[in-house]
């Protein structure tokens, strides 16, 4: 066998489980079809992290209260920025508060902690900038916001350290059961392997009667939900400091949360997609006197409601399926990665590794060092101390790391998503050539190989005139 595990995908998911796996003797091996990992995680991630309190499935609310007490915990190990700021549902008309009570009511009888409902003065104490009109409110204390995409990098990284190869640029086709194990076949190899992990979003799994049987999750149309972001600068007077979410309808909601940077992030969901002047006069039903000069950017994703599928139904075989589009998917992923770890670790019978190394590899992030310690560290590397991202204060030195590193970036999205690079105010407009140039020199490639996010986009086609620098 090449290996015991192949995991095919490399989202929160994949790298959640490789994670969790590469405590234990095995051979393991990630596939991943795009340039980086965890690609798909949407750079406008609403980032919460919920409690349980809020979902009608049970499994659903076990899986994130597990998953909301490991991302706390392991934030803390690998430093990934992580705020418990607690959220507020508020609603403003009878049917509401019905609702909210039922909320309540769940979370009570599932013996989630810290879970308030409580009357509009002291929704107004606890949020004095939310906008007129509110008649109650569901107060979560436990719910926070993550950084969900340097969490998949920091699982990545340690499982790489830990001996997981990641195989990046590699597409699989389709897997074969075998007499002992499974086929695994990519557009570059064939592998063997005891068990395989698959959480990429289409089944490929060629069942022993030759067909691919795709498994009915709820993917009904309707369920289909727009989220329209809009990212809100830090010159906003009236931000709020929790996370606010007002419900209008089963199918609208207005929801403001801080980021774990600067910045607050709004987001509307509704069935229809809707305009800028829409989403200003939705979240002007929250916030006071939001203008349209306070916007910084906006996005617009679709999510699926409660579409997930853990299929272990042939778990004797060494077959683990996961997919869906859950809105809460990175909440509950590192429980999904510990049950699944468990039920395999079982299987095989495997032992601990004595030399598991629990710890990613330090990250200095020049925006948050002191002046002594900021110093020190440009004492050590000069780079640290050249400013690459003046909007956001990130230096050469970081970014130098954040493609050193194991698993680095090969992209510019890549250095803007483990540095914080260009998302200041001037989009990446001063530093991107910049670090088109240092990826160039660090890769050791030409700059007319460097791509933005994947194959398929290059950034300067060719040379015009053969100058030595561009
Ligand atoms: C608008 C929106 C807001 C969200 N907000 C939150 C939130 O606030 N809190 C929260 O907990 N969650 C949230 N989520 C959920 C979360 O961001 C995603 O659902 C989650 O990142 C998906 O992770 P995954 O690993 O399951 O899937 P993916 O990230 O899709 O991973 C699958 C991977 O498989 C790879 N792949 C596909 N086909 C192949 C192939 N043939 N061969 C090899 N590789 C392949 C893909 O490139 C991809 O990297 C939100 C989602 C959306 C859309």
């Amino acid at each position: 066998m090449d290996y015991d595990i192949l995991i095919l995908g490399g989202g929160i998911i994949g790298c959640s489980v490789a994670y969790e796996l590469s405590k234990y003797n095995l051979n393991i091996a990630l596939i991943e079809r795009d340039y980086d990992i965890a690609d798909d995680i949407s750079f406008v991630n609403t980032s919460i992290v919920y409690d349980g309190s809020e979902t009608s499935d049970d499994v659903m609310a076990g899986l994130e209260y597990i998953g909301n007490y490991i991302i706390e915990e392991t934030c803390k190990k690998f430093k990934v920025p992580f705020k418990k700021i607690g959220a507020l549902r508020v609603v403003n008309d009878d049917n509401g508060v019905i609702k909210l009570k039922e909320m309540y009511d769940r979370a009570i009888k599932r013996g989630i902690k810290g879970v308030y409902l409580i009357d509009n003065k002291d929704v107004y104490d606890i949020e004095p900038n939310i906008n007129k009109n509110i008649k109650k409110g569901l107060y979560s204390e436990n719910i926070g916001i993550l950084a969900p995409y340097d969490l998949a990098i920091a699982y990545a990284e340690v499982a790489a350290d830990n001996g997981v190869i990641f195989k990046l640029e590699e597409e699989v086709l389709n897997i074969q059961n075998l007499t002992r194990g499974f086929r695994v076949t990519t557009n570059k190899n064939k592998f063997s392997c005891k068990v395989v992990i698959n959480t990429i979003p289409h089944e490929i799994y060629i069942k022993e009667n030759g067909k691919v049987e795709e498994k009915e999750i709820e993917n009904k149309k309707e369920y289909f939900k727009n989220m329209s972001y809009l990212l809100v600068d830090d010159n906003y007077k009236n931000k709020l400091n929790k996370i606010v979410i007002e419900t209008f309808d089963k199918d609208t909601f207005v929801l403001s949360t801080p980021t774990t940077t600067t910045g607050s992030l709004i987001g509307i969901k509704s069935t229809e997609r809707t305009s800028l002047r829409d989403n200003l006069l939705y979240a002007n039903n929250l916030l006071q006197d939001l203008q349209k000069n306070n916007i910084n950017n906006l996005f617009r994703e679709t999510y699926n409601k409660d579409s997930m599928l853990i299929d272990d139904s042939e778990i004797d075989k060494g077959y683990i399926r996961i997919t869906g589009t859950h809105y809460g998917k990175i909440t509950i992923a590192p429980a999904i990665a510990q049950m699944i770890c468990d039920t395999i670790v079982n299987n095989l019978n495997c032992s601990l590794k004595k030399n598991f190394i629990d710890k990613r590899r330090e990250v200095y992030k020049f925006r948050e060092l002191g002046k002594k310690e900021a110093n020190e560290i440009i004492a050590l590397d000069k780079r640290y101390g050249k400013i690459i991202c003046v909007c956001n204060n990130i230096s050469e030195g970081e970014i130098v790391d954040s493609i050193r590193r194991p698993l680095g970036a090969r992209t510019v999205e890549g250095v803007k998503r483990r540095t914080g690079s260009g998302f200041g105010t001037c989009h990446g407009s001063y530093c991107y050539e910049k670090i088109v140039n240092i990826l160039a020199r660090e890769l050791d490639k030409d700059i007319t190989e460097i791509v933005d996010d994947s194959k398929n986009s290059k950034i300067i086609s060719s040379r015009i005139k053969e100058f030595e620098d561009v």
